[in-house]
């Protein structure tokens, strides 16, 4: 008895063939599971300098250890594979039903490899797994596509499927599920590039019974009683995640037209209180009491006069203060909009703000826009970038590209207004206002990636946020407690009141495995993750040259930024020294062959250190 499957469900496209395989004890021991088994079998299963795009690469669906078990926020999914936008390992997590039923269907993962010969989805029920012709299906939205699986397989179906960003290859193109998307790193262009616009899903509940029934029962009730109280938990209810929005600008984070101040005037009017006045339902995950979303009114573009699930903080930030916006219908139009199409809104938003940046300083006109004023504040303008975007048109091909690649298309220093790292846009935090999350994002083993380690004592003041030095063991280990709660699959936002112990109890309720009744150990499962996620890149060619920072954050002061004005990274070699230092890294930041031992990745070692 235990709350993991222990299978996983292998599909091969080029051939329309499956097998089920069974998941060594020992990974689950050694990488608990999402996060850290997809990054384990990714490191196993593909060749170095693979094309993302190519049959080779493979997409790996998870659900964690704990899902479906009636402990709340540990329900949602992921999504690993080599990401076309930044070339390194990748993992989106996000919420919807879909993991859970891939768990009833029996499976912890399901890899999908291959390219299928014509547009095609899969449906897997009780009794087979169908390879289906998607003709008809292409170029419908990620809603209407849910809602005809439904219809043809049955009401209890669930499914993941792409839109057109995602069959038209853009590099940011997300996977939604429900009213939710898996949206950074291009996941969906390496499903659109498989010729795959939707895994469905149509099974009996069929739930794992924990190793100490009674024991988790008990853990579950007792998080549910800390949950009903806990003011972390109401205020997400309540408000969400825009709460953030105020407190940000405040701590001069909130970066404003393109990283180029940190502050807004009038930034009450896209408050998380203002958008709580236009909610109209509560939204929320499997099995989760707190329900951080909210369902809200859509009054422009194909989604207008229906509700959608947002915005979420990262997506006020991208479609308002980023591109000198503040209103807080248009965000929730652009949400949606980007919904409809199936992209990222955090780089679709970043992309229009480069380009906007592009326009200000003379670097693009009117010509290169197909005619567009890309001017601050332009919503009709970022409206329809959006659009060109999705479908790859006029200079909507290039910003498909990403910031990168193209600030490299461009040249003309244009890569100097570029807020990526490693390919990936930036997110809602200004990395001069934070110092530890700029060495966190500098050094994360996807990129530019809010979700890689916060620093949660930097902002909340314990720690000194503009100081430089000191700060890489601590950043270290932010980085290893992430990816234990990614490879649990804890609800960042959902998780509030337990703790690592509190972990280890309901581990070793859930499984019985010794391994995790300690809580050291669980760092260190955390620690092996991100170095095989290290291993991965380096196999690559990643080296301490590609943890860095827009030259923006080295080069130039903050401004208008309240009491963040001014601040830059001034030293992010000595960031970079103690970080690689605390993790056993090489100055090139390359795990030491000590650190691979200890560790019990030495099956690394050949291909790292060539020995
Ligand atoms: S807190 Fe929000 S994102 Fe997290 S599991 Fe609950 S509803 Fe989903």
């Amino acid at each position: 008895m235990k709350t993991f499957t222990g299978k996983l469900l292998r599909i091969n496209l080029n051939a329309s063939t499956y097998r089920e395989e069974e998941i060594p004890d020992r990974y689950y021991k050694e990488f608990i599971s999402a996060r850290g088994l997809s990054v384990k079998y990714l490191y196993d299963e593909l060749k170095a300098n693979l094309d993302p795009l190519a049959p080779e690469n493979k997409l790996i669906m998870s659900i964690g250890i704990l899902g479906g078990t009636g402990l709340q926020g540990f329900s949602k999914w992921c999504v690993a594979s080599k990401s076309p936008l930044t070339g390194t390992v990748f993992r989106a997590i996000t919420g919807g039903n879909f993991g859970v039923w891939m768990k009833f269907a029996g499976y912890d993962l399901i890899i999908i490899e291959g390219k299928a010969h014509r547009p095609s989805y899969v449906h897997i029920d009780r009794e087979s797994v169908s390879f289906l012709d998607a003709e008809d299906f292409m170029g419908l939205d990620p809603r209407q596509l849910q809602r005809r699986l439904k219809e043809k397989h049955g009401p209890q179906t669930e499914s993941v499927c792409v839109g057109i960003a995602g069959e038209k290859l853009v590099r940011y193109a997300a996977i939604s599920s429900g009213e939710r998307t898996a949206s950074r790193g291009g996941m969906g262009m390496v499903m659109g590039s498989k010729n795959l616009k939707a895994v469905s899903i149509n099974v009996p509940i069929r739930k794992q019974t924990p190793f100490d029934k009674t024991k988790f029962h008990h853990l579950v009730k007792q998080q549910i009683s800390i949950l009903r109280d806990h003011p972390r938990r109401k205020n997400m209810t309540s408000i969400g995640t825009p709460y953030l929005t105020t407190v940000m600008d405040g701590l001069g984070i909130l970066p404003f037209k393109n990283f180029q101040e940190g502050t807004i005037q009038n930034i009450d009017e896209i408050s998380g209180d203002e958008f709580y006045k236009l909610k109209k339902l509560k939204a929320g995950c499997y099995q989760c009491m707190t329900r951080c979303g909210g369902m809200r009114e859509v009054s422009e573009g194909p989604l207008g006069g229906t509700q959608i699930d947002g915005p979420e903080y990262e997506t006020v930030y991208a479609f308002g203060p980023l591109l000198g916006i503040l209103d807080k219908a248009f965000i929730i139009n652009a949400n949606a909009l980007c919904d409809y199409y199936g992209l990222d809104t955090i780089s679709t938003g970043v992309c229009i703000a480069f380009a906007f940046e592009l326009f200000e300083k003379g670097i693009i006109s009117a010509s290169d826009t197909d005619g567009l004023e890309l001017s601050w504040g332009n919503k009709k303008a970022a409206f329809s970038l959006i659009e060109k975007i999705a479908k790859r048109q006029g200079i909507g091909y290039l910003l498909g590209e990403g910031t990168k690649r193209a600030a490299l298309d461009i040249g003309i220093n244009s890569d100097h207004f570029a807020m990526q790292i490693k390919g990936l846009e930036l997110p809602a935090y200004e990395p001069r206002a934070i110092k530890g999350y700029a060495l966190s994002m500098a050094t994360s083993n996807i990129g530019g990636s809010h979700m890689y380690g916060r620093p949660r004592d930097e902002f909340s003041g314990k720690v000194d946020r503009f100081t430089e030095k000191g700060k890489g063991a601590s950043i270290a280990h932010v980085q290893k407690a992430q990816a234990v709660e990614d490879s649990l699959i804890a609800c960042v936002f959902g998780n509030s009141g337990l703790d690592f112990q509190k972990y280890s109890e309901l581990l070793m309720a859930a499984t019985g495995i010794n391994e995790f009744a300690d809580t050291d150990n669980l760092l260190k499962i955390g620690e092996r993750i991100i170095c095989l996620e290290r291993c991965f890149n380096v196999r690559e060619g990643f080296r301490r040259k590609d943890d860095s920072l827009p030259k923006r954050m080295t080069s130039e002061p903050l401004r208008n930024a309240g009491s963040s004005t001014g601040q830059v990274v001034k030293d992010l070699d000595t960031l970079l020294d103690e970080y690689y230092q605390a993790l056993g890294y090489t100055n090139e930041g390359v795990p030491t062959i000590e650190k691979l031992k200890d560790l019990g990745l030495d099956e690394t070692i050949k291909e790292i250190h060539g020995q």
